[in-house]
């Protein structure tokens, strides 16, 4: 293993899911066969690229989607901002044009566990500096909606409420995504990785 390109085509979203999950397990076990990183595949797509996914993750260092999902060079269409949030321009722009010019068959919001952003929007009250407050801001209501909760249970809580939050902005999202799922073009997930175990759960 480890040449070029691995994996035949993927040409659904269920089909997409399968070939992400499958290397996710292959990370999570220790076995990832690293393919298509190579010379080889590097080539292979200079001339264009077809990414079978994209992916809208943290930005958090830990959350590293080629990784953590065994995949390589020009597999994954990927948007990373701290904490997730579908809710700026550039953002869905980005995820528009994956849909859109690249064609891609499944979307996936990545969140993870201990995530900063999430927990900085829980103390809210706590002052930032610079243009930190706009990753927050689009945080502030699924904070809230973990008050009840008691405080150690309110990250974990936030951190699920905000990728489903953010799955379903994108599902919704007039006028490209939100047609493309209606029209079995797309799928739209959430998944939440666990820093600890290397695993992805799908949230459904
Ligand atoms: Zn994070």
């Amino acid at each position: 293993m480890g040449g070029s390109t691995t994996s035949t085509p993927v040409t659904s979203g269920d089909g997409a899911l399968a070939r992400l999950m499958a290397g996710n397990k292959r990370f999570a076990d220790g076995v990832p066969v690293n393919q298509g990183r190579d010379t080889l595949r590097r080539a292979e797509v200079a001339q264009g690229q077809s990414p079978f996914a994209t992916i809208l993750s943290c930005a958090d260092s830990r959350v590293t989607p080629e990784v953590i999902f065994d995949v390589g060079i020009g597999d994954l269409f990927v948007v990373r901002v701290a904490g997730n949030t579908a809710t700026g321009p550039v953002v869905q722009g980005s995820l528009e044009f994956s849909v859109e010019n690249l064609n891609t068959v499944l979307l996936m919001v990545l969140g993870h566990q201990s995530c900063g952003a999430v927990s900085a929007a829980l103390r809210e009250r706590e002052p930032h500096p610079g243009q930190i407050p706009s990753v927050i801001e689009p945080i502030l209501p699924i904070a809230r909606s973990v008050e009840h909760l008691a405080p150690h249970r309110r990250l974990d809580a936030a951190v699920e409420a905000n990728i489903r939050a953010q799955t379903q902005l994108l599902a919704d999202l007039a006028p490209i995504i939100g047609p493309a799922v209606s029209a079995g073009r797309l799928m739209v997930v959430g998944a939440e990785y666990l820093l600890d175990s290397g695993t992805v759960n799908l949230l459904t």
